[in-house]
Order: C-alpha cells, then sequence, then structure tokens
C-alpha cells in the first residue's frame, strides 16, 4: 500500500511540476532551457553549417524534435519519476533490512558548491561512458540503442533521439554510485544544462575547432565516428557522452581522417522501422524474428 502511495503522489506531484513548467518560464525551467539550448544549436546549423548540402529541415528532425520532449519531459510524466520513487523506496527498505540507514560513503555536500558540482559532473559522466559502452556490447541492450544509431542525418536534435528504456538503464545503473556521494534522483540543474548543452553541441552540423580542448570534451567531429556506419571496431569507438578524455584514456578514440560525409547508421538499417510507434517497442519483440 505504502509503495502505491508513492507511486500515485509522486505521479501526481509531477503532473503538477510540468504543468508549472509549462506556464511559468522561470530560470530553474528545464523545458524552456531545452528549448532555449536548442534554439542556439539550431541557429548556428543554420548560419554555419559544416555539411552545406545537408537540407535544413534533415530526414527525421520532426520525429527527432519529438524525441526530445519525449525523453527529455513527457517519459518521466508517463511514469518514470513515479516508478523510480518506488524503486527508491524499496531499495531503502531493503537496505534497512541489514541495518543500513543511508549509502553515504563520502559527505560531499560539506565541500564547496563548485567542487561538489564539478565531482557530479565528472563521475557522472564517466558511469555514462561506461553504460554507452555496455549499450553497444550487450547484444540486448543494442538492440535498444539502435535507436539512437539509426539517424542517417546528423544534427542537434539527434541527441535526444534515444529508446526509453535507455533513460531506465542508465539512471538504474548511475543511482547506487550516485547516492554513494549523497546525490539522489533530483540532479542539479546546472549539471544538466551543462551536459544537455554538450550533447546538442556534438551532435550538431557544425565545426568549432577546439584546439587541445578536444582531448577533454566530445565534440562533432569525433562524434560523427560513433555514428559512422564503417568503422574497424564491431563494438564502437568515441563512446564519449560529455567528455572525450575516457575515449583518449582507455584507447577507444578514432578520427581517421574528416568524418563530415561519412556515411552514418548500421548495417541491417533497411529493416530498422522509421516510424515513431514502431520504435518504441522496437527491442522487446524483434529480436524473437532473428
Ligand atoms: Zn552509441
Ligand atoms: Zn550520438
Amino acid at each position: 500500500m505504502e509503495y502505491i502511495d508513492i507511486f500515485i503522489t509522486s505521479f501526481k506531484d509531477y503532473a503538477r511540476y510540468v504543468g508549472n513548467e509549462v506556464f511559468n518560464p522561470h530560470w530553474g525551467n528545464y523545458l524552456y532551457w531545452l528549448i532555449g539550448i536548442s534554439i542556439f544549436f539550431y541557429a548556428l546549423e543554420l548560419t554555419m553549417p559544416w555539411r552545406k548540402d545537408q537540407p535544413k529541415i534533415r530526414k527525421d528532425f520532426w520525429l527527432d524534435a519529438f524525441y526530445m520532449f519525449f525523453n527529455f519531459f513527457l517519459f518521466s510524466l508517463v511514469g518514470y519519476y513515479a516508478i523510480s520513487n518506488v524503486f527508491v523506496e524499496l531499495f531503502n527498505d531493503f537496505l534497512g533490512l541489514f541495518g543500513i540507514e543511508n549509502l553515504v560513503a563520502i559527505e560531499i555536500n560539506t565541500w564547496p558548491v563548485w567542487t561538489q558540482l564539478l565531482t557530479l559532473f565528472i563521475l557522472r559522466d564517466f558511469i555514462h561512458w561506461n553504460v554507452h559502452r555496455l549499450l553497444h556490447t550487450v547484444p540486448a541492450l543494442w538492440e535498444f540503442h539502435k535507436v539512437h544509431h539509426s539517424v542517417e542525418q546528423m544534427g542537434f536534435a539527434a541527441h535526444l533521439r534515444f529508446h526509453w528504456m535507455e533513460t531506465i538503464v542508465y539512471r538504474t545503473i548511475e543511482y547506487i554510485p550516485l547516492a554513494m556521494i549523497g546525490f539522489g534522483i533530483q540532479e542539479f540543474l546546472l549539471v544538466h544544462l551543462f551536459a544537455l548543452a554538450i550533447g546538442h553541441f556534438n551532435h550538431s552540423n557544425i565545426l568549432v575547432p577546439l584546439g587541445p580542448f578536444k582531448y577533454i570534451f566530445n565534440n562533432p567531429q569525433m562524434h560523427i565516428w560513433h555514428h559512422a556506419k564503417h568503422i574497424p571496431s564491431k563494438t564502437g569507438v568515441n563512446f564519449g557522452i560529455s567528455l572525450s578524455i575516457w575515449d583518449y584514456i582507455f584507447g577507444t578514440n578514432y578520427i581517421p581522417k574528416d568524418g563530415r560525409d561519412e556515411p552514418l547508421g548500421f548495417d541491417d538499417m533497411d529493416k530498422f522501422p522509421s516510424e515513431l510507434k514502431d520504435q518504441l517497442i522496437y527491442g522487446f519483440k524483434r529480436r524473437k524474428e532473428k
């Protein structure tokens, strides 16, 4: 009963939160930051495109625009937030059976705010880099991750084109390590927005020479090779999300030449569904047909 209550309350809380976000623009408003950051990168794509002959409204532009709002916003509304609150409560109760009150191993909330944010950003990005590798190496997870790799013309909005199962996989895996340093499922706005902006940047059709910073930050010239159809490794290259440094440290970096016009996707692209409704359930039933 207690869990059902948490589910219903969380669901109502989130519905109220979303309603508030839509009707009250303010500085902490994710929806308007998403719109603002998207317009910023789209404006750059229009004024200084890397692939000059790519259509301004590229293939799947509107599909990806829908994915942006669905993955960033609506998916949480239709239950993820509520389910994860129940999961957290269940997990805490489970720990309680062993007399563990909380998971915090290092109290970082006594540190200066900027070091907390930097730690959260770097740690979270490293966890995500590892999860991203798993999405490429575990066959069942790759089926879900194909949605992201089905992009044929690259642009900023492709950043948030991914299967909703990815949200569940990322959040589940990051939960315990983040809880150990005292971060819950509520994240810091600043870290989240910074990661959102870099993610949009990586997928944008723009050329911004980063100089030596390319060894630290992911960028369109590196990430295009992550989406390239023809690469030497079967399990992928350039897994970086916000930071490219992990790929340089662990030797998974790969930029053989200018990848501006590389064909994107994967081998059996023709069998991949082009419609949203089929993509949402992809990875569950398709596997049996093989
Ligand atoms: Zn990938
Ligand atoms: Zn990508």
